[in-house]
This record gives structure tokens, C-alpha cells and sequence, in this order.
């Protein structure tokens, strides 16, 4: 899987001390991140341009929920494609041709990028416009890359929503939007959308939409709002689009789930008390949601080991609501612009790593024993075997766990190793 972290966009000094670490580290590609995307874009079909490797990935990982007809496939590049004596633009349009003749229902095709087509120097965008011109209308080709040289797991959906914001209609001169940038289950999203639409704010609109074509439009009118940390090069090409991108806690937890709307509250000028008459009842449910749970995680030790990119603001949940105490908050990444409100609310003492170094960060867990870990599937096994109780990173990912409604939930994911330990024991 991936080799290095690689090198990192750094902001100003940060108040807590940051351990670099740049040696192996063991986590998914981005290719994974296709998994929840297509089923979010339910009229997309994701071509994966890669070894037999990316296909048993994708397969194994995502065999289990296959119950139609899958909208993920793999074209391999054989042993002559990676030699360089065949033309791969040429195999590659064969295969394009055949997939859409053959399902006429996908109206946006990803060709996805993987370490064997980077390693070849296969042009993806050159043939996504070129695909584009010859499939006609009504279907768009665009290409991103999933490769685990370039991406962690969860920045696959960086990528994929990278390449669809320059297809972003224009903002209509002096309108006002306001864009949720982030995956998020439809049920999250309903009640987001409820939530602020009470508010006052509106249209909002989502991205990825579910209807690829159903793009939000985008100007200087729009205000984006992220629901997920891990969107470096969207925000960037969003902010050249003339979008005005707000920061804040993520919406994990009750006070990440205030401070995010507050701060879509700030920017259309909502008075703090509407804020509060509105998400007063959604808050008191959640808050009563965690408090059975805390009891069960309240002074246990907890580390985080780089993954999912989610670490910073789950840690800042985890020992502001429910009083567990963080050891190590690792992380495959730091994003200052978009991190910093919740470095801001980490307690102070936490030992806050970016990138990895897997064989000092398992002795750094072997010694510190925390009741916790949250970590990759690839190292969680080897750490029960040291009879420490894990919880997998990805199943973060799967699980709607934003919002005030989820708040419970996702206070539960954390505390259930732990109850399941307890029970083992008696
Ligand atoms: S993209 Fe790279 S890391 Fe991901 S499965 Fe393929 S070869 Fe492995």
C-alpha cells in the first residue's frame, strides 16, 4: 500500500509541540475513497486504470456491498501496457467505448489514476478530454488520482471533487450560495440542510450532488463550508473560483456541530440567539445522547494513529465530551488553514504527530498502553495480539457520525471495544 507521506503544506507555529515523522506508513490508497463515492453519485461510473493489486483492493474491499451492478471496475494494465510496447491511450478508449455502449446510464465517467498508470506517465486528463469529445452528449469523462504515492485513503474524494470544480457553473453576478463540501449519508445531509435552512441560509446546495450533472453553482456569492478535513486542493481551486471558504470545528460532536453552524450563521449575518432557539432542542437530545456513553469513557487512555485524516477533530470530541484522556493524536497530514480551530481546542499536554513512522509509532503504543487505539485495519490485529483493544479508522468513514443527531452514535463506536472488553472479562 503507501510508501511515504508526502511533503506537507505548514501554516504558522502551532501552540501544541508537533512531532514530523516521514518513514513508512501503512494505510489504504485513495482508491478506497471510490467506495463511498459511488454510491453517493449515483449516475457515476468510477474506471480505475491500475494493476491487479487496485482490483483485489477495490474487490475485497468492496465485494461485500456489491448487489447490482457494480459502478466501479478495474481496467488492467498488463505486463506489455507497463513495459510501454502497447499503447495504452488506444486500449483505453476500446475499454471507455465498450463500458458506455454497454451502460448507457452513466453520465459521468472518473478515470482513476493509480501508482502503475503514474509510474508509466498515462495521461488520464488527456484522455478524459478526449473520451469527452467522443462519447457525445450527456456523458463527461474527467480523470483524478486515487494512487497510493499521492493520497492518503480519504483523499481520494479530495481528488475526485478536485476534478469535477472547474466543470462548477458560474455564480450568477450579486447571488448568494452556500456550498457543504464532504460525502455525507443522506440522512446527515436532510438534516444539515433542515438546520440551516431554519436558519435563514440558503439555497445550500452539496458536493459531490447525488445527480453528477446536478453541479452547484460558484462564485463570489458562495460561502463553502467543509464537513470534512481532508479537502487541501478542493478548497484551493475553490477559493480561485472567488469562494469565500469558512473555518471551524467540524460538525463532530455538540460542540463541533455548533461551532460549525455558527460559523455559516456568522458569515449570513443570523443572529447568535436564532442560532440558539433553533439548534437548542437537536443539542439538548445529543448532549443527552453522549452522556451514557461517557460513562463508559471518561479517563481512558486514547491514541490515535495516522489514517483517515479525521483524528484531530475526533480526538477534540472524544476528550471534550466525553472526558477521555488523548495520549497520541497522529495525523497523515496537517492542514493549518483548515485544522486550526480545533488545534485551538485540544487540551494541552497531547503529543500531536503528522505523518508516520509505523515501526516508532507501534513502540510509542506498545509503551503507552492506552486503553484505545485508533488506528488502520492493517495494524489493528497485531495490536489486539498485544491484548490492546482497537477500532478501525475507515469504519469512521463509513458511519454517519456528523451532526447532533449522530452525536451519540458516534460517541458509541468509541465506547463499544471497550463495553465488548469489559464483558470478555467478566
Ligand atoms: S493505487 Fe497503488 S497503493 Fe492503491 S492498490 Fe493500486 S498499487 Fe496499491
Amino acid at each position: 500500500m503507501n510508501g511515504r507521506a508526502r511533503p506537507l503544506p505548514v501554516g504558522e507555529a502551532a501552540s501544541l509541540p508537533l512531532l514530523r515523522e516521514r518513514g513508512p506508513c501503512a494505510s489504504f490508497c485513495g482508491l478506497s475513497s471510490i467506495l463511498w463515492l459511488h454510491r453517493r453519485m449515483r449516475d457515476a461510473f468510477f474506471l480505475v486504470v491500475g494493476s491487479r493489486t487496485c482490483a483485489h483492493l477495490l474487490q475485497s474491499a468492496a465485494g461485500v456491498m456489491i448487489f447490482a451492478e457494480p459502478r466501479f471496475a478495474t481496467a488492467i494494465l498488463e505486463e506489455r501496457d507497463l513495459a510501454g510496447s502497447a499503447d495504452c491511450q488506444q486500449e483505453l478508449d476500446r475499454v471507455v467505448d465498450r463500458l458506455l455502449e454497454r451502460r448507457p446510464d452513466i453520465r459521468t465517467l472518473f478515470l482513476v489514476g493509480t501508482c502503475p498508470s503514474e509510474l508509466i506517465k498515462l495521461d488520464l486528463e488527456k484522455a478524459a478530454e478526449r473520451l469527452t469529445a467522443r462519447a457525445g452528449a450527456g456523458v463527461k469523462v474527467l480523470a483524478f488520482t486515487g494512487s497510493g504515492i499521492e493520497t492518503g485513503f480519504t483523499q481520494g474524494e479530495d481528488q475526485c471533487l478536485a476534478a469535477l470544480v472547474p466543470e462548477l457553473p458560474a455564480l450568477a453576478a450579486g447571488a448568494r450560495n452556500l456550498l457543504v463540501i464532504g460525502t455525507l449519508a443522506d440522512l446527515v445531509q436532510d438534516q444539515i440542510a433542515r438546520l440551516l435552512g431554519a436558519l435563514g441560509i440558503g439555497p445550500v446546495h452539496f458536493l459531490p450532488p447525488a445527480d453528477s450533472h446536478d453541479l452547484p453553482p460558484i462564485g463570489s456569492g458562495t460561502d463553502v463550508l467543509f464537513a470534512q478535513p481532508f479537502f487541501n486542493s478542493s478548497a484551493r481551486l475553490l477559493a480561485d473560483r472567488g469562494a469565500r471558504l469558512l473555518t471551524a470545528p467540524f460538525p463532530f460532536g455538540v460542540e463541533g456541530t455548533r461551532a460549525w453552524l455558527a460559523a455559516a450563521a456568522s458569515a449570513w449575518e443570523i443572529p447568535a440567539e436564532r442560532l440558539a432557539e433553533v439548534i437548542a432542542a437537536p443539542a439538548a437530545r445529543a448532549e443527552q445522547a453522549i452522556t451514557r456513553y461517557r460513562e463508559v469513557l471518561a479517563g481512558r487512555r486514547l491514541s490515535f494513529l495516522p489514517d483517515s485524516q479525521l483524528e484531530i477533530p475526533l480526538a477534540r470530541f472524544l476528550a471534550r465530551e466525553c472526558g477521555v484522556e488523548l495520549i497520541e493524536v497522529g495525523t497523515p497530514y496537517l492542514d493549518r488553514r483548515a485544522m486550526q480551530p480545533e488545534l485551538d481546542l485540544l487540551p494541552p499536554g497531547v503529543r500531536l504527530c503528522e505523518g508516520q513512522d509505523v515501526d516508532r509509532q507501534l513502540d510509542r503504543v506498545a509503551a503507552d498502553r492506552p486503553d484505545l487505539t485508533v488506528c488502520g485495519l492493517g495494524l489493528a490485529n497485531p495490536l489486539e495480539a498485544q491484548g490492546l483493544r482497537t477500532k478501525w479508522s475507515i469504519e469512521l468513514v463509513f458511519t454517519p457520525i456528523h451532526g447532533f443527531e449522530q452525536a451519540g452514535d458516534l460517541a458509541e463506536l468509541f465506547a463499544r471495544p471497550l463495553i465488548r472488553a469489559a464483558r470478555l472479562r467478566v
